[in-house]
């Protein structure tokens, strides 16, 4: 499932595509939503941002066309003019240069561009996202500590949308680990510290996945804040159970906790 880097990786591919530009083609597989296809075809798209795990495109007719990927959905983009994706897309947007073909996303929606934050059910209640520049370690820090969410497992929380946007399985596991913390902790019973040290890995872990995408290349306009930010991103335990921890060299585990598996080390995660 892609998590927020990788949704906002997607994101800014969508946005080098056709942003600024005029659509020269756009389908959508879902019958029910042909009246909307004529509405957007042709029309010159504004920008596109993710928001969690949610891409928007904005066009110029005062509408945002919504995907969400869920647990399969993904995308695929081409630069050859005329050439038609294999499959059936569910969602096919091209501009002069080139197109992207969204598969099996089970989320397609059109909304207003001025309510749709506020009206959209999953963006209405979309915690500060980890991928945000505005967001500081001080506000996620703040939040573990309120009562929405205090009484809530780490393992849950760090999963909950609603907490933090874009965090989600491998994040979750990678974040722990970084945070030296095991996930059966309580959010509000962590002390000053571990507070502290959560909080930071919160933003830095997805921040360093998303800037590893671009390894080669500076980051998208905009996402200056990522300049410092290293850019090599590798599972540290994600997937590596049964290996040495590289921290300890302690032998990584695989649980389930809070549904989905995640990856601890019992040698360094308190
Ligand atoms: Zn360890």
């Amino acid at each position: 499932m892609p998590e927020g880097p990788e949704t906002h990786y997607n994101a800014d591919r969508l946005d080098l595509l056709l942003g600024g530009r005029t659509l020269q083609r756009l389908a959508f597989s879902d019958p029910a939503l042909a009246q909307r296809q004529e509405q957007l075809q042709g029309r010159g798209v504004l920008g596109v941002r993710a928001r969690g795990k949610a891409t928007l495109i904005d066009f110029d007719n005062d509408l945002t066309l919504y995907t969400h990927s869920q647990l399969f959905g993904y995308w695929r983009f081409g630069t050859r003019q005329g050439h038609v994706p294999a499959g059936e897309p569910r969602v096919l947007l091209a501009s002069e240069r080139g197109w992207a073909a969204l598969y099996l996303a089970p989320k397609v929606e059109v909304w207003p561009s001025a309510t749709i934050e506020i009206e959209q059910s999953y963006l209405a209640k979309l915690g500060p996202d980890v991928l945000d520049p505005a967001v500081r370690p001080e506000m996620l820090a703040a939040r573990l500590h309120q009562p929405a969410f205090r009484r809530r497992s780490l393992a849950a929380l760090l999963l909950q949308q609603e907490f933090a946007a874009g965090m989600g399985n491998y994040l979750r596991s990678e974040v722990l680990f970084d945070a030296a913390l095991l996930a059966t902790h309580v959010a509000g019973a962590l002390d000053a510290g571990q507070t502290q040290r959560l909080a930071r890995a919160l933003l830095e872990i997805p921040r360093r996945a998303y800037r590893a995408k671009f390894r080669d290349a500076p980051p998208p306009h905009g996402k200056d804040y990522l300049a410092h930010t290293a850019r090599t991103f590798r599972f540290k335990v994600f997937e590596r159970d049964g290996l040495p921890c590289p921290r300890c060299g302690a032998t990584i585990v695989i649980d389930r906790l809070a549904g989905r598996r995640i990856y601890s080390c019992p040698g360094c995660q308190h």
